[in-house]
């Protein structure tokens, strides 16, 4: 299939750009470099740097493109809460700038990178697709926004569309992992004070109904989380938009984080206790039965501890700041 790929040279579209190419795909990557590297672009992959509004409609008339894989966003909950008008002209209007150019070009599918941000704090965990949509926090408010977009342009346009809802994304393939320039992830940051470019992690509230009152996530593997946007592609009805929760239902606390990290590292990784994080949810943990009923997704590498040595594996094959490390305080 011809794939336009947004915001393929960051973190997650990269590895899903790179299964695309291995599974045979035609595959354009627009990215203005804003926060990715044009060195995750795999090769057999085409790189146009540039915006969506500029770019998006000439590039899918020249490639003839018939899906598009949306990545290109703001992803960080506590700028989105600093700067919320950066993400709803970020995330909401170029997203509609998409769509509208997809209309233009009809090209009839879509794959979106949505969030477990936007179910806010959970009445029910683990997490089905149809708990209420309450973000609680802007970064997740402009997700459920395009996902409402997506709805009404597969009835008004007969596109097919899929939100692939995504919990907590960590690990590395085929060297490629997370890189930003400035980390606010857990297990990077936790990784970069075992490798000694930080002096601590900070632990951001324990005070939260949780067992150890630290945050609880569900962490996927960002092999798995790729493996089911190929599927998603071959899934997308038209007319239909469908909406699947991508976790591995299993929750861990900060504080377990760190303790796996520091296991898988084998170096001690020093804490401090710091307030709440704006817009953090107490537990997001996921029901992903039906990515698995429907798509016949299967997570392959399930387990934390896999996870968080194959982002280590990455992060130490790449030194200094190129790992998005910072410098030390
Ligand atoms: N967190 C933390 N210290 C950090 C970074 C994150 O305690 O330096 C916490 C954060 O408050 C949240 C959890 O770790 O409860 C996961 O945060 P992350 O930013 O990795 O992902 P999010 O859940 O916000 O998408």
């Amino acid at each position: 299939m011809r794939v336009l790929v947004t915001g393929g040279a960051g973190y997650i579209g990269s590895v899903v750009a790179a299964q695309l190419v291995e599974a045979g795909h035609d595959v354009v990557v627009l990215d203005d470099l804003s926060t990715g590297h044009a060195d995750a672009v795999p090769a057999g992959a085409r790189l146009v740097e540039g915006g969506i509004r500029e770019h998006a409609q000439a590039v899918m008339a020249e490639q003839g493109t018939e899906a598009v894989l949306h990545f290109a966003a703001r992803s960080v909950v506590p700028e989105s809460v600093a700067h919320p008008d950066r993400y709803w002209d970020g995330n909401v209007g170029c997203s509609l700038a998409l769509l509208e150019a997809m209309r233009v070009c009809g090209v009839g599918r879509i794959v979106f990178s949505s969030t477990a941000a936007v179910y806010g704090e959970p009445e029910t965990v683990p997490i089905p697709e149809d708990a209420p949509v309450r973000p609680g926090n802007p970064y997740g408010a402009t997700k459920a926004a395009i996902d409402a977009a997506l709805t009404e342009h597969a009835r008004m346009h007969g596109i097919g569309a899929v939100s692939l809802r995504y919990f907590n994304v960590a690990g590395a393939y085929a060297g490629l992992g997370e890189r930003h320039t400035t980390e606010t992830h857990l297990i990077p940051i936790v990784l970069q004070v075992a490798r000694g470019l930080r002096e601590s992690v900070s632990v951001y509230g324990a005070d939260y109904p949780t067992p150890d009152g630290t945050c609880v996530r569900d962490y996927i593997h960002v092999a798995d989380l790729a493996e089911a946007h190929l599927l998603a592609l071959e899934h997308c009805r038209p007319g239909a938009h469908r909406v699947f929760n991508l976790g591995n239902g299993t929750g861990f606390s900060v504080r377990e984080v760190i303790e796996v990290c520091r296991e898988v590292t084998g170096h001690p990784v020093p804490v401090v206790a710091a307030g709440r994080r704006a817009g953090d949810p107490a537990t997001l943990v996921a029901s992903s039965e039906r990515a698995r009923a429907e798509l016949g997704w299967v997570p392959r590498r399930p387990g934390l501890r896999e996870i968080v040595a194959d982002a280590w594996a990455f992060h130490t094959a790449h030194p200094g700041p190129a790992a998005g490390a910072e410098p030390r305080a």
